[in-house]
């Protein structure tokens, strides 16, 4: 078991980046895990500009469970993926835990994906050569935790998304909710000092299951958030799975229209 971990590890680690430290700045930003001010996205292909982004302003609070909601086209996934540090806005600020990673080099980008992000995919995204509990254990391997902290945490993690008895299946040995309950437990494993202020971004994590599975791991996403402090934003086309979310926002042509 270890073995797998440890070729997928020494190769991902070629490159891994140096830690780096989150210094807290005051006012509102405080009690805020995401300020997003006058967020803008234009997609250059060619001659052609796509708006997906118009002057979004956004504050998720710490702790705070948030649904998006919208048609195709408006704009959500590429909200996430600004949220999530996989790419830059054309114009306008996105802080993180007060921090504004706008003007961060890749490195430090690299660092907060690492350290304080959590994607969560609609096509679970594990690797198939791995078992369960490796899959889980891969993102404290890439963080450096030591073996003995990584072993209680994926124990943990694997109980707490009902998954301890199949620790050693590969993923096409699980249903497709036990795949996603498995991405779940993986994106919350992260290094014990950050575990307090994680972001999950779940991009319709349940388009590709059943209403009883998807409304299964709505719960279990939702509960682990909770219980571990973190804060979750979930882009869903589900009215029931937005309902049960503190806050619904909703986007059309890259804003946000409503919010309740
Ligand atoms: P949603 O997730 O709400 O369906 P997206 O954020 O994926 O919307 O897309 C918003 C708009 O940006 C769409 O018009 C889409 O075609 C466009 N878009 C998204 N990603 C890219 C990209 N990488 N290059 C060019 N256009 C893109
Ligand atoms: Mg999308």
């Amino acid at each position: 078991m270890a073995c797998a971990c440890q070729r997928v590890y020494q190769h991902i680690s070629r490159g891994r980046p140096s830690t780096f430290a989150w210094f807290g700045v005051g006012d509102l930003t405080e009690s805020a895990a995401i300020v997003l001010r006058s967020v803008s996205k234009i997609y250059r292909m060619g001659l052609v500009e796509v708006h997906a982004l118009r002057g979004v302003d956004l504050l998720v609070r710490r702790g705070e469970a948030l649904a998006i909601m919208g048609p195709s086209g408006s704009g959500k996934t590429t909200l996430l993926n600004l949220i999530g540090a996989l790419d830059r806005p054309t114009a306008g600020t996105v802080e993180i835990d007060g921090i504004d990673i706008t003007q961060m080099s890749e490195k430090q980008l690299t660092a907060v994906r690492r350290d304080k992000i959590s994607f969560v995919f609609q096509f679970f995204n594990l690797l198939p050569v791995l078992t369960a509990y490796e899959n889980i254990e891969m993102p404290l391997l890439i963080a450096g935790v030591p073996e003995e902290e990584r072993r209680e945490r994926v124990e943990q993690l694997l109980e707490m998304v009902g998954l301890t008895e199949r620790a050693d299946h590969r993923p096409d040995e699980l249903s497709g909710g036990e795949q996603q309950r498995v991405a779940i437990a993986r994106a919350l494993a992260k290094p014990k000092s950050a575990t307090d202020s994680v972001i999950v971004l779940a991009d319709e994590p349940t388009g590709d299951l059943d209403t009883v599975t998807g409304e299964e791991i709505m719960k279990t996403l939702r509960k682990l958030t909770r219980e571990e402090g973190g804060t979750l934003v979930v882009v869903t086309h589900d009215p029931d799975v937005a309902e049960k979310m503190d806050r619904v926002l909703t986007m059309r042509d890259g804003l946000i229209v409503n919010s309740q």
